[in-house]
C-alpha cells in the first residue's frame, strides 16, 4: 500500500468529494488543504485573497505543503487547484505518497463550478474565458504528474474505485544490469497503464506504438489508449494476427514498417498488450527498431503475466525452431490487470497455470500446498478457478529473484526450465498440438519420479506434484489426443535431439523438495526410460 494519498487538480474535478470517500473507504484521516488553512487564518479563502492577496495564500500553502510531507502519519490529501503548479510543493508531495491528478473537461467544469459558491479565482465576468485559461496556464504542471483519472463522466464512487485500484495495487521492483523497472498488479490497472508509463520516465507527449494481437485488441487496446491519452501520450496501433505462427522476422518486419509510417522515433515507446508471442515480439522489435526504443509491457495472459512478461527475454522463431532469433531487452515497467483474464480460455488459463505451479515448487512451498488446496476444492465441471492476485504475485516472486541472480540466463536461470526436458520432446513430437504449459505439466511429473527413484526427493513427493497438476486440469501423463500414448523410443531420440542442439548433455532439474530443485546431467538412460514407460509411453 502507497503511503499518503494525495488528490490534485482543477478546482470542480472532484478533489474534496473523492478525497472524502476515499479516506471513508479505507478509514483513513482526510485533509483538505484549502478548509486546513481556512481553520488557520479563520478566513474564508475568498477574503484571505482579498484582504492579504494570492501571494499570501501560496505561500500558506507552501508551509502547509511542507507541514504534511513532515507528518508520517498515513492520510488522504486534497491539495488546492494550484497548490501542486509550485514544483517545490509537487516534489514534497511526490516523495510522500501517491499524486493522482483528476482531471475533466472545461465544460463538464464549469457545469460542476455553477453548483459551488466560493471560488476566488473565478470571481470574474466571463468564467468560462476564465477556466480555458487557467487550464491553459497549469496544463505543464498538472501534466507533470504521471497519474491521471478523468472524471468527466464518472460518478463520485467510481473515481474512488479507480484512484483504489491504484493504491491497493502490488508493486514488485525487479532490478537488472541497466537498473530497475516496477511490475504493479491489481484489478482495474489497464486503466492506469498510461500512468504506470508515465510514472517510468517516460515524458508526457510521448509517441507510443501499442502493439496487440487481434483476439485481445477488440477486447482492451481501447481502455489502454484512453488510458495513455489520459496521460498526456500519443498513441497508434499495430494489431497483429493471433498466433505462435506469427512470432516470425516477416511480423517484426511489417511492425519496423508501421512504426517507421506512423513516424516513431527513437523517443519512442513499444508497448506490448496480450500475452507471450505479442509480448516476445514487440519486444524483439523495441530492442532493434533503431537500435532500441523503450518498451512497456502489459500481459493478457497468465503464462505472460508469471513469466514471459518478466526477465527481458524476447524472441522470434525460425523454421528451424521457436525463439532461435532474439535479445534481452527489459521493460520500461510492467502492468498486469488479472481482470483480463476473464476472457482467456481455459486451456490459456491451464497452460499458464503450469507455470504457477512450476514456480512454487522451485521457490514457493506455501504456494504450492495453497495451489494444492484449491485445486482440490474446485468441482469437476465448473470452469477452473483462476488464481488470486496475491497467488500470481508469488509466482513472480520466484522469477523475479532468479532472474535477479542471473539476468542473462548464464546459470541459475536453468531452474525456470524445470519440466522442459521431457515438455520440450513431448511438445515436438505432438506437433505441438499439446499447449507448452500442458507439455511442461508431463516434464514436471517425470523430473518429480525421476528424482524420487534417483533418492533426491521423498516418495510423497511424486503424489503431491501429480495431484495438484491434476486438480488444475493438467496432464500428468504421456498422452496425446488423438495419437494416443506415445513411444518411448521417439520421445527419448526427440530428447536426444535438443541435447545435440546444445551441444552437450541431457539437462534435467530435479526437484528436490518443495522450494528446491537441483540441476543434473548424470542421470541414467535406464531411469528415464522408465519413469517414461511408468508415465504410459509405450
Ligand atoms: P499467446 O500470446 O498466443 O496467447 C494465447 C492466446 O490467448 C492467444 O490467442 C491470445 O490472443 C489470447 N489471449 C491473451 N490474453 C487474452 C485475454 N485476456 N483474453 C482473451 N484472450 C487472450 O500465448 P501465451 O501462452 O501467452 O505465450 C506463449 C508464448 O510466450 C510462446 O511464444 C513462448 O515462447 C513465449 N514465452 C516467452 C517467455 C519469455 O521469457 N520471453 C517465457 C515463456 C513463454
Amino acid at each position: 500500500m502507497s503511503d499518503k494519498i494525495i488528490l490534485t487538480g482543477f478546482m470542480g474535478t472532484g478533489k474534496s468529494t473523492v478525497g472524502m470517500e476515499v479516506a471513508r473507504r479505507l478509514d483513513l484521516p482526510f485533509v483538505e488543504m484549502d478548509a486546513e488553512i481556512e481553520a488557520l487564518t479563520e478566513k474564508p479563502i475568498s477574503a484571505i485573497f482579498s484582504e492579504d492577496g494570492e501571494p499570501a495564500f501560496r505561500e500558506m500553502e507552501a508551509e502547509l505543503c511542507q507541514e504534511l510531507a513532515a507528518t508520517a502519519e498515513r492520510a488522504v490529501i486534497a491539495t488546492g487547484g494550484g497548490t501542486l503548479v509550485v514544483p517545490k510543493n509537487r516534489a514534497l508531495m511526490e516523495q510522500s505518497g501517491l499524486v493522482i491528478c483528476l482531471d475533466a473537461s472545461p465544460g463538464e467544469i464549469l457545469q460542476r463550478l455553477d453548483k459551488a459558491g466560493d471560488r476566488p479565482l473565478l470571481d470574474v465576468s466571463d468564467r468560462r474565458a476564465e477556466v480555458g485559461r487557467l487550464l491553459s496556464a497549469r496544463r505543464e504542471a498538472y501534466g507533470a504528474v504521471p497519474w491521471h483519472i478523468d472524471t468527466t463522466d464518472l460518478s463520485v464512487e467510481e473515481t474512488a474505485r479507480r484512484v483504489l485500484d491504484l493504491v491497493e495495487a502490488t508493486s514488485l521492483r525487479v532490478h537488472h544490469p541497466e537498473g530497475a523497472y516496477q511490475i504493479r498488479m491489481g484489478t482495474g490497472l489497464l486503466r492506469h497503464s498510461g500512468g504506470a508509463a508515465r510514472a517510468a520516465g517516460i515524458p508526457p507527449g510521448t509517441r507510443v506504438a501499442l502493439v496487440s494481437d487481434d483476439v485481445v485488441a477488440p477486447l482492451y487496446a481501447a481502455q489502454v489508449e484512453e488510458a495513455l491519452h489520459a496521460t498526456g501520450l500519443h498513441s497508434f496501433r499495430c494489431v497483429l494476427p493471433d498466433g505462435e505462427e506469427h512470432k516470425t522476422l516477416a511480423t517484426v518486419a511489417w511492425l519496423y514498417e508501421q512504426f517507421l509510417s506512423e513516424g516513431l522515433d527513437r523517443e519512442g515507446v513499444v508497448l506490448a498488450l496480450g500475452g507471450g508471442v505479442t509480448g516476445d515480439i514487440a519486444g524483439f522489435a523495441a530492442a532493434t527498431y533503431m537500435r532500441g526504443v523503450q518498451f512497456v509491457q502489459v500481459p493478457t495472459s497468465l503464462l505472460a503475466m508469471v513469466d514471459a512478461s518478466v526477465g527481458g527475454k524476447t524472441a522470434v522463431d525460425l523454421p528451424q525452431g521457436k525463439n532461435l532469433v532474439g535479445a534481452f531487452k527489459q521493460p520500461a515497467c510492467v502492468t498486469i490487470d488479472p481482470a483480463v483474464l476473464q476472457t482467456l480460455e481455459e486451456v490459456e488459463i491451464r497452460s499458464g497455470m503450469t507455470e504457477v505451479i512450476k514456480h512454487s515448487i522451485i521457490g514457493d512451498p506455501d504456494l504450492f500446498r495453497e495451489l494444492s488446496e484449491a485445486g482440490r476444492r474446485a468441482r469437476a465441471g465448473d470452469r477452473l478457478p483462476l488464481p488470486s492476485a496475491e497467488q500470481v504475485a508469488r509466482a513472480l516472486r520466484v522469477k523475479i529473484a532468479v532472474v535477479e541472480e542471473d539476468p542473462y540466463e548464464r546459470d541459475r536461470r536453468a531452474v525456470l526450465n524445470l519440466g522442459h526436458t521431457v515438455g520440450h520432446a513431448l511438445e515436438k513430437l505432438s506437433d505441438f498440438r499439446l499447449r507448452h504449459g500442458e507439455a511442461v505439466s508431463v516434464g514436471i511429473a517425470a523430473a518429480t519420479q525421476i528424482a524420487v527413484r534417483l533418492g533426491l526427493a521423498d516418495p510423497s513427493m511424486r503424489e503431491q506434484v501429480e495431484a495438484t497438476l491434476t486438480a488444475w486440469g493438467l496432464p500428468v501423463r504421456c498422452f496425446v489426443h488423438g495419437e494416443g500414448y506415445v513411444r518411448t523410443e521417439a520421445l527419448w531420440q526427440a530428447m536426444a535431439h535438443d541435447k545435440k542442439r546444445r551441444g552437450d548433455r541431457l539437462r534435467w532439474v530435479l526437484p528436490v523438495t518443495l522450494g528446491e530443485v537441483t540441476i543434473r546431467d548424470d542421470v541414467p538412460e535406464h531411469i528415464v526410460l522408465k519413469t517414461l514407460r511408468e508415465m504410459g509411453a509405450t
